[in-house]
């Protein structure tokens, strides 16, 4: 526990309300955001003297992260995240994503939208992982559009190794939505689409400040569903929440002894 958890007299009842929640749902879906990483170590993009937000060599990493900065300086961009994003495989699923993942594989839930670009839903089991920001799984030439494995870029970014295209020359670039860049519209819709028709909507680790984190859970209450919202601090969208808790530890190490004692949807 990370000294949010709450007392057995404070968490029960409200943990017996989220299981009869989730119990009566039928169409439950499952937002997750960068709280869901610290559990497992990895550094919050966001947060205070984050990855995102401190300067890297007198640079802002904002800016290294932005489309027009990679086209012109493509390797002080690989040198920026060989060390952020191409090192993810040190890091280990915790308790969330294998309860995410067991909600899917036990018919609870639909899959997972995550705001979060480290794979460790998928690497815990979940199979439908909507990655809003995309990830570095897939790698993609700037020129001929090839496809490349985080496997095959990984080692060479690790060797300061510039990756190109095979093909054609190209640079590759990782999949992941830089500054400049809009989101994925399919993906996008399809997120209002299930937030929309949700009877209960699970967020996760989420300040829910950005778009389109922000939105969602509204969607949800307005088609009349139930939101449960579990995260370290306040988030803008906690009048909608008809259950918050702060302790991801807690609620998911209890949720997973609970979902062992429920039998198969599917
Ligand atoms: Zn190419």
């Amino acid at each position: 526990m990370d000294g949010y958890a709450e007392s057995p007299e404070r968490f029960v009842p409200g943990f017996e309300r989220l299981t009869t929640l989730i119990a009566n749902s039928r169409r439950l879906r499952v937002f997750t955001g960068a709280g869901v990483s610290t559990l497992s170590g990895i550094p919050d993009f966001r947060g205070a003297h984050g990855v995102y937000t401190d300067p890297w060599h007198g640079m802002d990493v904002e800016d290294i992260l932005s489309l027009d900065f990679f086209r012109e300086n493509p390797k002080v961009f690989y040198q920026w995240a060989k060390d952020v994003w191409f090192h993810l495989e040190e890091y280990q699923p915790n308790i969330v994503h294998k309860v995410v993942a067991e909600l899917e594989r036990k018919g609870f839930s639909n899959g997972v939208y995550t705001q979060n670009i480290d794979m460790l839903h998928q690497r815990a089991g979940s199979k439908a992982v909507y990655e809003i920001h995309g990830s570095p799984f897939h790698n993609y030439c700037t020129q001929c559009g090839k496809h490349f494995s985080y496997e095959q870029i990984a080692p060479l970014v690790r060797s300061d190794i510039l990756p190109v295209c095979d093909q054609c020359g190209g640079v590759i670039k990782p999949d992941i939505v830089f500054y400049g860049e809009s989101l994925n519209r399919s993906l996008l819709e399809r997120a209002w689409e299930d937030f929309g028709h949700a009877d209960l909507c699970l967020v996760l680790g989420s300040s829910l400040t950005v778009q389109p984190a922000a939105s969602l859970p509204r969607l949800t209450a307005q088609g009349g569903g139930r939101i449960v919202i579990v995260n370290a601090q306040p988030t803008d969208q906690d009048s909608f929440a008809s259950l918050r808790f702060k302790d991801l530890s807690q609620v998911f190490v209890a949720l997973s002894r609970w979902l062992e004692t429920q039998p198969d949807r599917k």
